[in-house]
Order: structure tokens, then C-alpha cells, then sequence
């Protein structure tokens, strides 16, 4: 430990002199300046901060009183010891009241001044070790605010005494809701999930694995990566949120399943008609080839569109896809889609594909390949999705200002929990409930993001059971005045 540093002021010179020789023989490791004058002290004072100052309360020119005050404008907190005169009782109380840590009085009782400095060195020490904690602790506090991992500590009771903001913003429970409350009554779960959580007994990087636990709040439910460290005043709690990161990797997860699925099914055809077609101990007539090779045909054209899909969502990711803005007839194209598609689904006799136009045209600006493709793959869907058949109804609803394609039918409908997600990438609803239902879940987000840069946009209602409603709406262009339909070829007269 460091010398204890003791200024001694007086104007007794004899007494400066006789003073330090008593202390330096009954004290270790201390070390003690002089001052003959309060203004000489004051002077030190500003330079070192003593562990103990004594002074003689009676000087010229300034006090032991007087500088009292200064000491105490100074150096707050520095235990100061008054000597006093005999019979100067008053000025004794006086000091005390003043903030005085002690008196002592002349003639002096060493072994008592001793003690009393002992004491007074013993106390400014532990202020100062407090005041250093105090301040690391706030440091750490301060700390803890800005950090982005949640962190809370539930103490030995069980109740929780510290939640930074970003545990609030991670969980949504706010700061006022949870201190002081038991972690079981305020942290969703918690009588359940804290006893699995790691808790080291020392800290520091390593000392215990965190764990990826499942927290439902709200309704919500959110995924943390968890540890604990355990102190004397309880356990401290680190975490942070992987909900996100964990739903990427389930839907990678899956995506890897469904893209492998997706082309394993066709392959396995392909392989298995070419396999057949190239057996010579069979001898197969000229419609079960053409069938077979109808089969290699279909399914090359199913895998080049699982490629296409994927690439083409890779390039909207990536913003490299260019679209066209040019003036079409949204009517005229969906009637087209509708014909088409009728052909395409032509095995499926329980299924009917009705259009409804308002109007004969509708223009707006877009991309004509893409925006067939939306609607291919929204009426593709209705039907795929309607294993019961029924009618898949695709309606043109011009406005003032927009137009709306919307493709209604009858099928499995989508739950309200699902029906935004189904535009994520990758999504699929219950790959149970789609089984056989061939897709790679990135069909619709495809479509969501085209008719977004058409600026228009992508929704859906839906009632589980009943059917679902895909609707396109886009912006309407003015049609064009400049340049009217051609009139009708009237007969000339001759
Ligand atoms: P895919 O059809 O390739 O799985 P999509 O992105 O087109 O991918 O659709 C995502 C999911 O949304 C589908 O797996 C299906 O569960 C659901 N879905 C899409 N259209 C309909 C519909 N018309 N009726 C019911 N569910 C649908």
C-alpha cells in the first residue's frame, strides 16, 4: 500500500518539529509535510490530497476554522483533526460542528492522537476505495447501457435488479416492468427456462458455453443465446437475439430440402423414360416412345424453371435485374394468361378458370414477360392449391387511378398467421398440407418484388378452407390520347 501523507499545520515552529518525530515513531509508512501557516497549507492542499490534515486551530491570520471551510471547498472528504488550546472547548465543539473528523487537546495525549490519526488515515482509505468502486461500477453501468447484448441480474432472491436497454428492446418488456419484480413473475418462461441456462461460477471469455433457448413473448416468440455468471449478489445474465438468424437457417435448411426434392423428382423421371427408351429387350411402340419422350420434355422444362426461379430471385436480390417499362394492356394479358393456363391445366376437369373484365382495356407500364409471369404463377397456384377443384376466378377491376388483376378460388385457403409470410423467400406453408404440391416457396416473392418494381403491389386475403385472393394493383396510364385505337375499317363507298 501506498505512504500515508499527512500535513500537519501549526505556527508553533517547536511543535512542527516535535510533532512528526512522536507520529513517524509510532506509525509505519507515512510521510508528513508542514505548513506554519493556513495560507502555506491551503497551498499543499491544492497539490496533494492528504489522507489526514491536523491543524492547530488557533493561528494568525487565518484559523484552524477558516481553514476547515477551504479544506472542505478543496479536498471534501479529508478527515482534518483540530488541536486545541486548553480550556477551548466551545471552539472544539464549534469545529466538529463544522466538519471536523476530531479534537485533540493540549497538552497533547499522544497515544490518543495516535489512535485518532490511525482511525482518520483508515477512514479517508476505505472513502477512496469506495468511491473508486463507486466509479467503476458506474463505468460498467454506463457501459452496460450501450451495449447491444441484453443484460439482467436476478439476485439471490430471485428478483431482477438490473435491465439494460437493450434487454428492453430485445424482449419489448420495458425496464419499469421488470426491476424489482421476481424473473419468474415478469420474464415469460422463465420458472421454466432460467434453471437450463448455463451460469458460470467465474466470469471471462469461454467460461461457459451460451445456449439457444426459446422465450415466447407477446405471443412472440423470440430465440436468445443465453449464459450466466454467478456472483455474490446474484446472476448475471448476458443474451442476445438469434430469432432472425434462427429462422434463416430453418428456411435454408428447408430450401436445401425442397430445391433437392424439386429436382430430384423430375431427374428421377427423366432418368427413368430415358432408361426405357434405351432398353433393347422390350420393344415399345411408337405412342408409348412419344410418351416417354413427352415425360423428358415436361420435366427438363420443370427443372429449367427451378433454375430460372432461383437465378431470377438471386437477381432481385442483387438489384442486377433490368425490367422494361413499357405500355401494355393488363386485360389483353390476362386474357392470354387465362387461355394459356386453361390448356396447361387441361387434366385438371375439376377446375374452371373464368375471367372477368370491367373493361375491354387496361394500360399501365410495366415489364410484359414478368408481369405474365406473376400471373401465370398466381393462377398456376389457385390451382395447385385447390386439391378439391372449384373455380379460380382472375377479375380486372379498373379505378380512377389503378387497375387490380385479382385471382380468387375455392382451395385450402392460407392462415392469418401465414399470409405474410408466404412472400418471404423460400416459404412454404406446412410442407405437410403441400405435400405432392411441387414448389420452392419462391414463387410468390418473386412476384411480390416484380410487381414492386412496376411500382404497384402484391396482397392477399384468404380464409383457411375457403379459397384465397391474390390481387395485383399497378398504376394506371392514361390511355393514350395522342395516339387513339384505330378506327374501325368502316366499308368505303365507291
Ligand atoms: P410454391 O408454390 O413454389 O411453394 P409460392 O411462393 O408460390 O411457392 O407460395 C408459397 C406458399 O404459399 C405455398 O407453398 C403455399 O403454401 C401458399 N400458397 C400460395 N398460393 C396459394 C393459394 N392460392 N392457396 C393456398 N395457399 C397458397
Amino acid at each position: 500500500m501506498n505512504e500515508a501523507r499527512v500535513l500537519l499545520v501549526d505556527d508553533d515552529a517547536a511543535l512542527l518539529e516535535a510533532l512528526p518525530q512522536a507520529i513517524l515513531l509510532r506509525m509505519d509508512g507515512i510521510s508528513i509535510d508542514t505548513a506554519q501557516s493556513a495560507f502555506d497549507a491551503l497551498e499543499r492542499i491544492r497539490e496533494v490530497d492528504y489522507d489526514a490534515i491536523v491543524t492547530d486551530i488557533k493561528m494568525p491570520g487565518m484559523d484552524g476554522l477558516a481553514l476547515l471551510d477551504e479544506i472542505d471547498k478543496i479536498r471534501p472528504g479529508t478527515p482534518t483533526l483540530l488541536i486545541t488550546g486548553h480550556g477551548e472547548h466551545d471552539l472544539a465543539v464549534q469545529a466538529l460542528r463544522g466538519g471536523a473528523y476530531d479534537f485533540v487537546a493540549k497538552p497533547i495525549d499522544r497515544d490518543y492522537f495516535i489512535a485518532s490519526l490511525e482511525r482518520a488515515i483508515k477512514m479517508r482509505r476505505l472513502d477512496r476505495e469506495v468511491d473508486r468502486q463507486r466509479i467503476a461500477l458506474q463505468r460498467h453501468a454506463r457501459v452496460l447501457e450501450h451495449v447491444d447484448d441484453g443484460v439482467f441480474l436476478v439476485d439471490p432472491a430471485g428478483l431482477v435488479q438490473h435491465w439494460n436497454p437493450a434487454a428492453a428492446a430485445i424482449t419489448g418488456l420495458a425496464a419499469m416492468t421488470v426491476l424489482g419484480h421476481a424473473a419468474d413473475d415478469v420474464l415469460p418462461g422463465w420458472s421454466a427456462v432460467g434453471p437450463t441456462v448455463p451460469v458460470a461460477s467465474v466470469p471471462g471469455p469461454g467460461s461457459t458455453e451460451a445456449r439457444t433457448l426459446p422465450f415466447e413473448i407477446d405471443g412472440r416468440e423470440i430465440w436468445l443465446s443465453i449464459s450466466g455468471v454467478a456472483f455474490e449478489d446474484g446472476v448475471v445474465y448476458a443474451f442476445r437475439n438469434l430469432t432472425e438468424e434462427r429462422a434463416l437457417d430453418e428456411l435454408k435448411g428447408e430450401f436445401v430440402a425442397t430445391v433437392s426434392h424439386e429436382l430430384r423428382t423430375p431427374l428421377a423421371a427423366i432418368y427413368g423414360s430415358a432408361q426405357t427408351l434405351l432398353r433393347r429387350d422390350i420393344d415399345l411402340d411408337d405412342g408409348k416412345r412419344r410418351q416417354l419422350l413427352e415425360v423428358i420434355a415436361q420435366e427438363s422444362e420443370r427443372l429449367s424453371r427451378v433454375a430460372a426461379d432461383i437465378l431470377l430471385a438471386n437477381n432481385l436480390d442483387s438489384g442486377r435485374l433490368q425490367l422494361e417499362q413499357r405500355r401494355l394492356d393488363i386485360s389483353q394479358l390476362a386474357h392470354d394468361v387465362v387461355e394459356g393456363m386453361r390448356s396447361v391445366h387441361a387434366d385438371r376437369g375439376d377446375v374452371s378458370i373464368e375471367v372477368t373484365l370491367q373493361e375491354t382495356h387496361s394500360f399501365v407500364a410495366g415489364d410484359e414477360d414478368k408481369l405474365r409471369q406473376v400471373l401465370i404463377n398466381l393462377v398456376d397456384n389457385a390451382v395447385k392449391y385447390s386439391p378439391d377443384g372449384g373455380t379460380v376466378e382472375v377479375r380486372i377491376e379498373p379505378n380512377s387511378t389503378n387497375v387490380s388483376v385479382s385471382v380468387t378460388d375455392q382451395g385450402l385457403g392460407i392462415p392469418i398467421a401465414e399470409q405474410q409470410r408466404i412472400f418471404g423467400k423460400f416459404y412454404r406453408v406446412d410442407p405437410q398440407l403441400s405435400r405432392g404440391v411441387g414448389g420452392t416457396g419462391l414463387g410468390l416473392y418473386i412476384c411480390r418484388e416484380l410487381v414492386r418494381r412496376m411500382d404497384g403491389c402484391l396482397t392477399v386475403t384468404s380464409r383457411e378452407g375457403e379459397g384465397s385472393t391474390f390481387v395485383v394493383e399497378l398504376p394506371l396510364v392514361a390511355t393514350r390520347a395522342a395516339e387513339p385505337e384505330p378506327p374501325e375499317a368502316v366499308p368505303q363507298p365507291a
